[in-house]
């Protein structure tokens, strides 16, 4: 079991990537605190999940996009769970728009659950270490596109691009803390937020011509990168990008 006695919270657990990587830890004995936008049949499912897997959790719901809710959710889980050890900022959300057309509310959502949501759950994780001796971990969920254009997702891109340096700089400032930090950046994985996708045979058939591995992930593939970043495994790993995502990003082709 290599989360036992660990305490993980992860944001947007509700379904998709951030479910399998609640169950995932819960299979190696971690506590799950599970985080979406509100307690529903979703939030139940993954802590059934979770239960089903071995070990058990609670849900502390919230939107990760306003930071006084981003305290909270921060507090309520230590308080509850007595500590937390680990912090998965994986809620996300996208808007697809030509660069003409985006509008300044869909940017500001889309900046402010990825971006300023991950900023904010993550300095009030942090707050928690001063003059502790405890080990912490952070792991974002980014995406190829913290380095790959995806025209028409501009504000996404932004989005994971920003949270690549926020990544990069915490790795320095939160090593005396003793907290490590890295991403891990999945490429097309099936999960609802690509279910357009999902029903369009001939893009899904163009995008899977592009995959080397032939395939999508499944949000197994990100959960188990999670584990190992989590696990004692990785305590010399910080300011790291994993990704995961069949050898999509540095896929070129001469025709
Ligand atoms: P999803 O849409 O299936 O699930 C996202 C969850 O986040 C939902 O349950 C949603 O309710 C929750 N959420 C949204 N806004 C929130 C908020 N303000 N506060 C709390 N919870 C909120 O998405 P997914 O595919 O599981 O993606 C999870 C993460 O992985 C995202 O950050 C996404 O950008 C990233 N990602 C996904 C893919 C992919 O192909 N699926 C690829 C690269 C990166």
């Amino acid at each position: 079991m290599r989360m036992q006695n660990n305490v993980v919270l992860v944001t947007g657990a509700g379904q998709g990537i951030g479910r399998a990587i609640a169950s995932r830890l819960a299979s190696e004995g971690a506590y799950i605190i599970i985080n979406d936008l509100y307690e529903n049949d979703n939030t139940r499912e993954t802590l059934r999940e979770v239960q089903g897997a071995g070990s058990n959790g609670c849900i502390i719901a919230g939107d990760v996009s306003d930071t006084v809710i981003c305290r909270d959710i921060i507090a309520e889980g230590f308080s509850w769970a007595g500590g937390i050890d680990v912090l998965v900022n994986n809620a996300g959300i996208e808007r697809n728009a030509e660069f003409l057309d985006v509008t300044e509310k869909d940017f500001d959502a889309v900046m402010n659950v990825n971006l300023k949501g991950a900023f904010f759950m993550t300095q009030a994780f942090a707050q928690h270490f001063r003059n502790t001796k405890r080990k912490g971990r952070i792991i974002n969920i980014s995406s190829v596109h913290e380095e790959l254009p995806f025209p028409h997702f501009t504000s996404y891109c932004i989005s994971k691009g920003g949270m690549k340096m926020m990544m990069r700089n915490l790795s320095i400032e939160l090593a005396p803390l003793g907290i490590t930090i890295n991403n891990v950046a999945p490429g097309a994985i099936e999960t609802p937020i690509n279910k357009s996708l999902l029903n369009n045979p001939q893009q899904l058939a163009e995008l899977t011509h592009n995959i080397p591995a032939g395939r999508l992930g499944k949000p197994l593939d990100v959960a188990n990168a999670v584990l190992w970043l989590a696990s004692d495994e990785a305590d010399y790993v910080t300011g790291s990008t994993v990704y995961i995502d069949g050898g999509l990003l540095w896929n070129y082709q001469e025709q």
